[in-house]
């Protein structure tokens, strides 16, 4: 056997707009394989995000605030910049279904390229949760609906109060 290596560091990428009980799933899992993990919100998106990017830190913030291993932080720029920045030696992402495969592998194989030192992990999540994404929640709270099963009650909250006023 190997002596122990150092501790593990891992890195959890997303939009998060906003984090979802499938993303909590997924981090609360994610810290069973690294030690401390570090989830970061991306500034550049291709995506219209819908909170701005300080709310979907503090969202994040809010519902992972009880674990002190992780550490929440906005970033722009490559995603494995980031991760070489804050000593990640593999990124973790979600693979619900399919349709998830093919930009993520391509993402993986650009990454893997740009950085071949890091490892990109995809976890499976919950078959509860395998349905859910952000851009769901949010359709559905839009129109109205409760969205209380998916998310937390603080992001459920600031979701009404943005829908809320507009209807
Ligand atoms: P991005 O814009 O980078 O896809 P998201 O916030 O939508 O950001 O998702 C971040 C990561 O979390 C992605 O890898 C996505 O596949 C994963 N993910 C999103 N929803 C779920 C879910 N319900 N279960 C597991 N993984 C999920």
């Amino acid at each position: 056997m190997n002596p122990p290596g150092p501790p593990a560091v891992g890195l959890y990428p997303g939009t998060f707009d906003p984090v979802t009980r499938g993303h909590e799933d997924l981090i609360a899992r994610a810290l069973t394989i690294v030690d401390t993990l570090w989830v970061g919100v991306a500034e550049d998106t291709t995506k219209e995000p819908l909170f701005a990017l300080e709310e979907r830190v503090d969202m994040v913030r809010e519902v992972t605030r009880k674990e002190p291993r992780i550490r929440v932080e906005a970033f722009s720029g490559l995603t494995v910049e980031f991760a070489r920045r804050v000593g990640a030696r593999v990124i973790l992402r979600g693979l619900r279904a399919v349709s998830d495969f093919e930009l993520e592998f391509q993402m993986a194989l650009m990454n893997k390229h740009l950085a071949p030192e890091i490892e990109i992990l995809f976890m499976a999540p919950d078959s509860t949760y395998s349905f859910l994404s952000s851009s769901l929640v949010r359709e559905v709270a839009r129109l109205g609906g409760d969205v209380h099963a998916f998310v937390s009650p603080a992001v459920a909250a600031r979701l009404g109060r943005r829908f809320g006023e507009v209807r």
